[in-house]
């Protein structure tokens, strides 16, 4: 991929800090004066990867927190933006509004849930199609709350879900943790009418929002629903459609070596699925680096420019009327951030840290990025320092 003009760094930021790029960029040595400089407003956007680039686990990394500041107008770093900024990740399980919070909290910062594009984040584009079907939906967090926030009316856990088979799940006596789980709040009568419900109808989609937590009985009671044209215990029947908020096989978490992510167990149920059903498994996986997820985060950019940036330091009429001239994705991981933003195209720019799951001296040799740096920190130094924002 080549570096077009336009996306150069000076020749001091690049001098100060040590970058690598995939191609060596346009240098341009041009001097703005104020005035021009006004002129020269920028029209771009910011797209973060999280895990591995802004937090592990629950703590910031590669000077997150003072990098984003620089992002926002006042140094409270609490009301308006200089430049339109969200945070873009496969992780999930929580709905946008509490990660906005919990963002808040761990970087300082005053994340707004619009700010939060998840992998599940897609799954509301299928609203049309099942808003009023019986859906189930697996994963750690509440992945059924996820789901009827996004509009989806009959929609159970898989742990809900399971709990209305008995002996589905021949193991569960040795599972000796517990799970809080919101139908223990409903009264009796009402348990039955759901029980009643879930065991005469079908089930017409599958969902799997974040990563799933009891793989063994997810993968029975999916491979249940799914062979059996979703009611489990029936015969064969045709394979229910099935979606992923995601399909990476590994991440970066709390501990030091990567984690098995989404794309780890698609791959065990598909291998189980196969093994079992005359047909093989299909499914449609979302999030990173599908490249329909960043055109939509490219609308997603629109929005907040318009409602929460600054005119002296972005070009609202520019973008809004030829659109944005780059958009940065910061992330850790060549094959999901890096290869996303590539197969995007223009007016995205990838940009690789090594504060997660790559970790190399140069760049990536399969996927590599525009731009290769150590930190966040040091990518927002040089988006800034690029786009002439002090
Ligand atoms: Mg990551």
């Amino acid at each position: 991929m080549q570096i077009l003009t336009g996306f150069g760094a000076s020749s001091q930021g690049k001098n100060r800090l040590s970058f690598s790029f995939q191609s060596q960029p346009s240098i341009t040595s041009t001097y703005f004066s104020p005035i021009q400089s006004r002129l020269q407003r920028s029209s771009f956007g910011i797209a973060f990867d999280i895990d591995g680039v802004v937090l592990r686990g629950r703590h910031p990394i590669g000077g997150s927190s003072k990098a984003l500041k620089r992002l926002y107008v006042d140094s409270t770093s609490c009301g308006t933006l200089k430049v339109p900024f969200l945070f873009l990740t496969n992780g999930g399980g929580t709905p946008e509004s509490r990660r906005a919070i919990e963002l808040s909290e761990l970087l300082g910062v005053n994340v707004l849930p619009s700010q939060v594009v998840q992998g599940h984040s897609s799954f509301k584009s299928l609203l049309n199609s099942f808003e009023n079907e019986l859906i189930i939906a697996t994963g750690k967090g509440e992945p059924a709350l996820v789901m009827s926030e996004y509009g989806f009316k009959k929609v159970f856990s898989i742990d809900e879900y399971a709990s209305f088979f008995e002996n589905i799940d021949p193991v569960s006596q040795y599972k000796n943790w517990t799970s809080k789980q919101a139908f223990d709040l409903t009264s009796d009568s009402e348990k039955i009418m759901r029980r009643q419900s879930v065991l005469s109808k079908r089930v017409k989609a599958a969902f799997v929002v974040s990563d799933p937590v009891d793989w063994g009985r997810d993968i029975q009671v999916l491979c249940d629903v799914l062979r059996s044209g979703g009611l489990p215990g029936q015969e064969n029947g045709n394979q229910v459609p099935l979606y992923f908020a995601a399909d990476d096989f590994e991440y970066q978490a709390a501990f030091p070596f990567k984690r098995l992510g989404i794309g780890a167990f698609k791959i065990a149920l598909e291998s189980i699925f196969n093994r079992i059903h005359h047909r093989p498994l299909e499914f449609v996986s979302y999030g990173k680096p599908n490249p329909l997820v960043f055109k939509n985060v490219e609308a997603v950019l629109r929005q907040i420019l318009s409602s929460h940036c600054d005119d002296h330091f972005v070009n609202k009429g520019d973008i809004e009327f030829n659109g944005f001239k780059t958009l940065y994705m910061i992330g850790d991981n060549p094959v999901v951030d890096i290869k996303g933003a590539r197969e995007a195209g223009r007016p995205w720019f990838s940009v690789l840290t090594r504060t997660g799951v790559f970790r190399g001296e140069g760049n990536h040799i399969e996927f590599p990025a525009d731009l290769v740096v150590n930190t966040v920190e040091e990518a927002v130094d040089y988006i800034l320092e690029s786009e002439h924002i002090s």
